[in-house]
């Protein structure tokens, strides 16, 4: 797919944020995942459901529709299109992966799908995002 300049750049900064907070970007996680011996990079589902919620409040104003469903393995953090409104969060991925594939689906909202995917508009819901996980996690952190 091709990526614009400027989406080049904060995707520069996503990854930059994963690494410096000793998390695996989604590049690293998407070349693991092609391994025959995968390791899962294991999340925090309740907090993932948690984040995805605030972040599609806060980025399309409105209540997140979706009923979440927790998955594993190699697949996508993706929509249910058979089932209704269903999310399935992917917990053997990362939390940079749930990061990308998650502002895919509120780039498509909020744009109506009228705008390319991996624009530099998806490319700052995505920061976005990012900086609201780590702040989370980091939060925890601190708490235990
Ligand atoms: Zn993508």
């Amino acid at each position: 797919m091709k990526t614009s300049k400027e989406s080049l750049k904060i995707y520069k900064k996503i990854n930059g944020l994963w690494e410096e907070n000793g998390h695996k970007t989604a590049n690293t996680i998407l070349h693991e995942k092609g391994l025959s011996n995968f390791v899962p990079s294991k999340i925090d589902y309740k907090l993932a459901k948690l984040i995805c919620r605030q972040i599609y409040k806060r980025t399309l104003q409105k209540k997140c529709p979706f009923v979440f469903e927790n998955k594993t393995g190699r697949r996508h953090n993706w929509r249910t299109w058979s089932k209704k409104n269903v999310y399935n969060i992917n917990t053997d991925t990362g939390w940079a992966c749930l990061t990308h594939d998650f502002s895919h689906w509120m780039h498509h909202e909020k744009y109506n799908g009228s705008k390319r995917p991996h624009c530099a508009e998806h490319a700052a819901l995505e920061l976005r995002m990012t900086k609201l996980v780590i702040e989370k996690l980091s939060k925890l952190k601190q708490e235990v």
